[in-house]
């Protein structure tokens, strides 16, 4: 159920509350009256040249920003996709093994990131474990070196915060511990232990990494916080979708195409456009 089908329902039941037309004004008042950005991928992303994009799992890519992700590829941006995991647990077979599912997640992610155009080189996978993502020093220190060696103008990761996630009125669900962890070492990792050149200094001896310093990053699995963009994706919901479905063990092709529909189409958004959503943050 949606937000806008809740305040109508309750305009049915009780006559001092206003009518439909001013529940859909006041609605589209509180987007642009916040500081969303009504799917300008370019003021977001005109200055940006790399783009680093860490995520606890194949698959969550797609899922959150896989419409942006062929965007930024098309205008010509540098990404880097750093996963967390292999997600070799992700399956409810009792007879498959985690070394098997690793290879076969492996091979369907390597299928996805070419679909994006993603290089192999630009695909990287930490191991960490599925399941097993800790906000450790240790988790902190190989995603600080993942930074300093990329050197993004810009960070996207998962929601380090919320242990529920609500999507919509009625609509919820656990943020996987995975996403939590792996999101509050990335900020960790940004700030301050990329950034300051004493926080593991071996990391800055003969190899390409650097102290670097990153200002601005976008969360995803924010969905009503004031702060959140729109990124139009409309020209690349085709290139989501056969992306996600490369995770054929995880997702069919009308799986792919209702995450698509789930995540970019809400009853609110211009019609025919499609947007994925982000908590924008500007911290420095
Ligand atoms: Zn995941």
């Amino acid at each position: 159920m949606t937000i806008l089908q809740y305040s109508v329902h309750q305009v049915n039941n009780n006559s001092a509350l206003p009518n439909r037309v001013d529940i859909i004004f006041s609605q589209l008042d509180y987007y642009s009256n916040s500081n969303m950005i009504r799917g300008d991928f370019h003021k977001v992303f005109n200055d940006k040249k790399r783009i680093l994009i860490i995520m606890p799992h194949p698959d969550d890519a797609e899922i959150y920003c896989g419409g942006t992700i062929a965007h930024l590829v098309k205008s010509k941006k540098e990404v880097r996709i750093v996963k967390a995991t292999f997600g070799e647990r992700g399956c409810q077979q009792e007879k498959i093994t985690l070394s098997r599912l690793k290879k076969i997640r492996k091979r369907e992610d390597s299928a996805s990131m070419e679909v994006l155009g993603i290089k192999p080189s630009n695909n990287i996978y930490l191991d960490l474990g599925d399941g097993k993502v800790e906000n450790t020093i240790d988790t902190i220190k190989k995603i600080a070196f993942q930074i300093r060696l990329f050197k993004p103008d810009l960070v996207i990761t998962t929601n380090p915060e919320d242990s529920v996630i609500r999507f919509d009125k009625n609509i919820n669900w656990i943020n996987h511990r995975d996403h939590r962890n792996t999101a509050q070492s990335t900020l960790d990792a940004i700030l301050p232990y990329s950034r300051d050149l004493l926080f593991f200094p071996e990391q800055l001896k003969g190899s390409r990494a650097i102290s670097h310093s990153v200002t601005e990053f976008l969360l995803t699995d924010y969905y009503d916080h004031p702060d959140n963009v729109l990124i139009n994706v409309t020209d690349f919901i085709n290139t989501r979708v056969k992306a996600h479905s490369c995770h054929k063990s995880q997702y069919s092709l009308s799986d792919a195409k209702e995450s698509a529909d789930f995540f970019t189409i809400r009853n609110y958004y211009p019609k025919g456009k499609r947007y994925e959503s982000f908590r924008y943050v500007v911290a420095d």
